[in-house]
């Protein structure tokens, strides 16, 4: 579905009608909204940490009964049996990332699945020809979590981080990645390349890469290709599996509203479903689940991406999810949500610009501030997130937008992250959120 901005109207009777005619709209009830002066607060930082199903309580009590009142027995005879809970998430969690429910586990968090996965896909060697595969390519400015995760794998190899480590960067003058460049270093580095690792989403820009043309060239040099969703999983439609994507982790808790800390999904192709030659970290719950309890040496693991467990579940954080995850299925999934998501963030980018464009007119008695979009302008290669590169006096703008209820998130040096939820966020939200940027602006900079 393309986004018609040209119908957009910077007017809040529009943004209402555009809420009346949401088919989503009602989804927005079933989260607890946080308060700002007796108001729901204007909430964009659903990048960051989710709003909480109202479900998710329930849900969370479910298990606490089945514990108070069953014990151990919860394993087997809980409404939901703990033994099994892991199982309960495959098919939702495959649904939202494009897989096969085998191809997906909901476990741990995301940078210790993140470090299982490397494990098994960051497999330094030479080639039979002499060639030395022992390199990673990454995005530049890659969440911190990922960069030490690789740095320390690389180390693990008595390898040298900066050499082992090859960063791709946006063009000079540039914020963003061209997927000509990254796919062009790739095939640069060729046969050295062991492993292409990056972002879904960036986020610090909101770009989403193009991660079917990334793993096709990964894997034309006879690389590993990797993901790590955590601004991805819920907020843009994945195809995984139709990818050929090798692996890929998430976090449960920005887009997937499954609470601070929350668990983590990971995915590891059907290819390699049965592959033993894999090098993993094992757990029991990872050992074939037939002979789980004979207690016996000798680790076999479970085809699939389950076969990647090392603990029993963690009921509770997967409780939430669960809870969570019902709440995508009810809405249609991704596809419906990414229809209203390119509107929503459209609309945000429509207003900003129209501000921009439109200064003598919205306030003539001040000058605008020149207000810079660095997550791209095309639809595909983005999710909901937009980020503004503010100038001077930005960061007393963002102190003012959050005295005044605005929750956002300020990224040094100078960047303000704005992620309209399609699950709970409003147009009319958008539309204040952008009256009270302009409104709010410190005169003595502008
Ligand atoms: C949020 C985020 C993380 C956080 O990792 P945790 O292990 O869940 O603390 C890691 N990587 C990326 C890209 C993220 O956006």
């Amino acid at each position: 579905m393309s986004v018609t901005t040209h119908a957009f109207q910077n007017t809040l009777a529009y943004a209402q009608q555009c809420d009346a005619h949401d088919p989503l709209h009602r989804f927005r009830a079933e989260f607890h909204l946080p308060q700002h002066a007796g108001k729901p607060a204007l909430y964009f930082c659903g990048n960051s940490l989710g709003l909480q199903p109202k479900s998710a309580r329930a849900a969370v009590e479910q298990e606490l009964d089945d514990w108070a009142r069953l014990g151990v027995e919860g394993h087997f005879q809980g409404k939901n049996p703990w033994l099994y809970y892991h199982k309960l998430l495959q098919e939702p969690a495959a649904r939202l990332v494009g897989a096969e429910p085998d191809e997906v586990v909901v476990m741990n968090s995301l940078t210790v699945n993140l470090h299982l996965m490397l494990i098994s896909f960051y497999q330094p060697h030479r080639e039979a020809n002499g060639t030395r595969r022992f390199r990673i390519l990454v995005e530049g400015g890659a969440f911190p979590s990922d960069q030490y995760a690789l740095e320390s794998q690389a180390r693990l190899h008595g390898l040298d981080p900066d050499e082992a480590i090859v960063e791709v960067h946006p063009r000079t003058g540039e914020h963003t990645l061209r997927t000509e460049d990254l796919l062009a270093t790739i095939a640069r580095y060729g046969d050295e390349l062991a492993l292409v690792m990056m972002g879904g989403v960036n986020y610090y820009t909101g770009q989403c890469y193009d991660m079917a043309a990334i793993t096709e060239a990964a894997h034309r040099v006879g690389a590993y290709a990797g993901f790590d969703l955590a601004h991805a999983a819920g907020n843009v439609v994945l195809r995984l599996h139709d990818w050929g994507v090798d692996f890929a982790v998430w976090c449960s808790y920005k887009y997937l509203n499954s609470g601070p800390g929350g668990t983590s999904g990971t995915f590891v192709h059907a290819r390699h479903a049965r592959n033993k030659e894999l090098p993993r970290l094992a757990g029991w719950w990872g050992h074939n689940e037939a002979e789980r309890f004979l207690m016996q040496k000798g680790f076999q693991p479970m085809p699939g991406a389950a076969g990647w467990q090392l603990s029993n579940a963690q009921i509770f954080p997967m409780a939430i999810h669960k809870a969570s995850l019902e709440v995508f299925e009810a809405a249609g999934g991704m596809e419906a949500l990414r229809a209203k998501s390119e509107r929503l963030t459209g609309y945000l980018e429509f207003l900003l610009r129209d501000y921009q464009e439109h200064a003598a007119r919205h306030r003539p008695a001040k000058a605008l501030p020149e207000v810079q979009i660095i997550t791209p302008s095309n639809p595909a290669e983005r999710g909901c997130q937009l980020s503004l590169l503010v100038p001077e006096g930005g960061r007393a703008l963002f102190q003012r937008l959050t005295e005044r209820g605005v929750v956002a998130d300020w990224r040094e040096p100078d960047v303000i992250r704005v992620a309209p939820v399609p699950l709970y966020n409003t147009f009319e939200e958008v539309y204040t959120f952008v009256q009270l940027f302009y409104e709010l602006w410190p005169d003595s900079v502008a």
